[in-house]
Parts: C-alpha cells; sequence; structure tokens
C-alpha cells in the first residue's frame, strides 16, 4: 500500500508555491460604488485602502450601479408580489412564469426557436457541453476559449482540439485532418475574448462549420448588451442564423446574474432533457431573472448612448496607449507586460494611486504574457481615462 501522505502539507507547500510565484489568489474585501470601488485592505496587503476608479469590472454599461434603475426596478417588483425566490430545480417546482418571460423575449431577439435559462454562464458552458457530445466526438476549439467551455468538453469526454487563436487557417487544416475520425463534431469559440480584448469572424467559423458539417457554438458573454444594437457580435456580423447555440451571461453588461442559451427547439429540448447543470440544480431566484429582463427592456435595447460612449471611451485610451503592448480591438484594453511579478507590482501600483486595475497572471493566460486588464464602462468619463494613462505611463 501507498504511503498515503499528508494532504494539509501538500495543500500548504502548493499555495506557498503559488505564493513565491505571484500567483496566489486572495478574496479582497471591496464594495463597488457606481464607477468606483472602495477597498478596504489590511494594513499587511501591498494594496492601499480607498476609493478607487474601477477599471476592473465587467459591468460594462455601469447598469449594476444605477441607482435609479435599480430602485425603480424594486418599486415595481415588490409591488407585484412576485417572490425573491423559489427552492427548486426547474423541472420540478422551479419555473415561475417570469422565466418563460424572458425565455421567449430573448428567443425573439436573437432570432431563434428557443431560449433556457441556466444558473451562470460556467452551469451554462459545462451542461451544454458535456450533454451534446461524448467519447466518439470532438470539438475544434479556439485556444483562448474560456475555462468554462474547456471544462463542460472534459466532462464530455469528447476530443477536444485546439486551433491557434483567430487562426481560420490553422482550423481548417485541423477540421481537414481529424473531422472524418468522429461521428459528431463542434466548432466553439467566444466572439469577443474576455482576455485579449479581440473579436473573433462569425461568418468564417459559420463557413467551415457548414463545409465540415460540424455545429457552431458561440459564447458571447463580454458582447452580450453592447455590440449589434445589445444583442451582440452575431448579430453585429449579420451571422445569428448562422450559429447553431449562442450562449450569453446576464452577469456582466446586463449587470445582473445567470445565463442563457438561445437555438433551435431540438437543441434546446435536448439540453433540458441531457444537462446535467441545468436539471440537477436549484433555479435563479426570480428577483434576478426579473431584473435581467427589466434591464434587458428598460436600458440595453434602448437607443440612450451608453454604448455609444463606452465605445468612443474605448477609442480615446487606446490611441493613448497605441506605443504601449496593447491587444484587441474592444473595451476590454489588455496591456502585456511580461512575468507574472512585473504585472502584479504594477498593478499594486496603480491601486495606491487610485485605480483598480488588475493583473492577469500565467496560468489564466500563457507564460510570460502577464498583463494588466483593464476594463472601461461608460459611467466613466474621458478624464478618468486621462488621468489613467498619465499613472499608467509612469509605470510601464
Ligand atoms: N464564458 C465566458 C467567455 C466568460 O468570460 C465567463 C465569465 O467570466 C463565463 C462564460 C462564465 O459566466 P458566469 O460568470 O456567468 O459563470
Amino acid at each position: 500500500m501507498k504511503n498515503s501522505g499528508n494532504c494539509l502539507e501538500f495543500y500548504s507547500e502548493t499555495l506557498e508555491a503559488l505564493k513565491k510565484n505571484s500567483s496566489f489568489r486572495q478574496i479582497k474585501n471591496i464594495v463597488q460604488d457606481g464607477k468606483y470601488i472602495i477597498l478596504n485592505e489590511s494594513q499587511n496587503s501591498a494594496a492601499a485602502s480607498g476609493k478607487l476608479l474601477n477599471f476592473s469590472s465587467n459591468d460594462y454599461l455601469g447598469i449594476s450601479s444605477d441607482k435609479s434603475l435599480r430602485d425603480t426596478f424594486l418599486k415595481e417588483y415588490l409591488s407585484s408580489g412576485n417572490k425573491i425566490s423559489t427552492p427548486s430545480a426547474r423541472l420540478l417546482c422551479g419555473t415561475d412564469s417570469i422565466y418563460k418571460e424572458l425565455e421567449d423575449f430573448l428567443a425573439k431577439i436573437f432570432n431563434k426557436e428557443k431560449a433556457l435559462i441556466f444558473n451562470s454562464g460556467y452551469h451554462g458552458n459545462v451542461g451544454v457541453y458535456s450533454s451534446l457530445i461524448n467519447s466518439d466526438d470532438v470539438v475544434f476549439l479556439d485556444k483562448l476559449n474560456h475555462a468554462s467551455i474547456i471544462d463542460g468538453v472534459r466532462l464530455s469526454k469528447a476530443q477536444i482540439i485546439p486551433y491557434k487563436h483567430l487562426d481560420y487557417d490553422d482550423l481548417r487544416s485541423k477540421l481537414t485532418k481529424y473531422r472524418k475520425n468522429y461521428k459528431k463534431a463542434i466548432i466553439s469559440s467566444e466572439s469577443l475574448f474576455s482576455m485579449d480584448g479581440d473579436i473573433a469572424d462569425i461568418n468564417k467559423l459559420a463557413d467551415l462549420k457548414e463545409e465540415f458539417n460540424t455545429l457552431l457554438i458561440i459564447d458571447e458573454a463580454h458582447s452580450f448588451g453592447v455590440y449589434g444594437d445589445g444583442i451582440g457580435i452575431c448579430k453585429e456580423q449579420n451571422a445569428l442564423h448562422r450559429v447553431d447555440l449562442i450562449l450569453a451571461t446576464f452577469g456582466k453588461a446586463i449587470g445582473s446574474y445567470g445565463a442563457f442559451v438561445a437555438g433551435s427547439e431540438v437543441l434546446i429540448n435536448y439540453l433540458v432533457n441531457f444537462a446535467r447543470s441545468f436539471i440537477f440544480s436549484t433555479t435563479l431566484p426570480e428577483i434576478s431573472v426579473a431584473f435581467s429582463l427589466f434591464a434587458l427592456r428598460e436600458q440595453i435595447l434602448k437607443d440612450n448612448g451608453l454604448q455609444k460612449k463606452l465605445f468612443s471611451l474605448n477609442r480615446y485610451l487606446r490611441n493613448k496607449l497605441k506605443d504601449y503592448n496593447i491587444l484587441g480591438e474592444s473595451y476590454i484594453l489588455p496591456v502585456v507586460l511580461g512575468e507574472n511579478e512585473r504585472a502584479v507590482q504594477c498593478s499594486n501600483k496603480l491601486i495606491e494611486n487610485g485605480f483598480y486595475v488588475l493583473p492577469i497572471r500565467y496560468p489564466t493566460v500563457a507564460k510570460n504574457t502577464a498583463r494588466l486588464r483593464i476594463s472601461l464602462n461608460s459611467g466613466m468619463d474621458f478624464d478618468d481615462a486621462d488621468m489613467l494613462f498619465e499613472c499608467l505611463k509612469t509605470l510601464i
């Protein structure tokens, strides 16, 4: 019998190694307040306490911090007599009419037969990939796809064939070489990549899907609510009808919580029957579902200038940063610095100076591409971008 070893010793040594490598993750004591974040760090922390401009939020349109929107919603919600939540899975007692209302609304705006709400984007991706494919099948995925997609495919036991980021020649050559060896196949990509801030060409992916007889699944987590009049990049690129399943989250630009997929009736019914993260988990609280619907109707799909403001802030700051190693084209602006330690030090300095910009480190991104991930939101002003730039240029 093998020596069973000391489990706690193993965990503790592993954590120490992470600390040495500037990779140790810690939950911070913070509160979001509009475009600011209130940081209450302990005195031992390298980071200062105080009110900082928040350049690390996914609340791209400032919806979650819009107090008047929140108050209007709560007034309506409380007077509607709706419950806060139903502690049950959807297939048991957990389907209130608000779920159907939101799903029908989403199916309509995505021009798909059906939509299905998942508890989060993570649940969504894990449920979709683990149920639609198995060990006879294959998934061709962009190398930079989100961890939740990779975890879903791993659970399915399908073969994973990564292609070079946004390189559709590489994808074509891999499809040519391997597609024939498997039964079902999926091409999987994000539309707006969360760590590089760049954008997929959905029509090129759809051409390959048609040529090689695969499904095409696009994750619009970071673009839903902003691009394509709020519907996302598939809509912006006129490719909605060419994509089999679109997944998007409510926990970013919509300022709420949860996620959904939109697609054909067959695919959605299949997920209801086989996606274990949908079947075996308590449903989202009604209040989150209702807020997602409210935010979509009252803000996202109205031409109220929020998206335009975000795009112009993005052009402005990108132009200022053009001489640095900056990636992508969207309101996610990654400034690549190299080693983990450099990104951590630079982030700590920015925090000390009042700018909450977090480092993204290996293994979340490739080795030696650790970066500052600046994300903008439409609640900010050009002055805020100027101040960040002035501080940043003294550090990098
Ligand atoms: N997909 C992508 C591309 C993401 O960036 C994320 C979250 O960061 C998710 C899925 C997971 O979404 P959620 O946070 O709702 O679990």
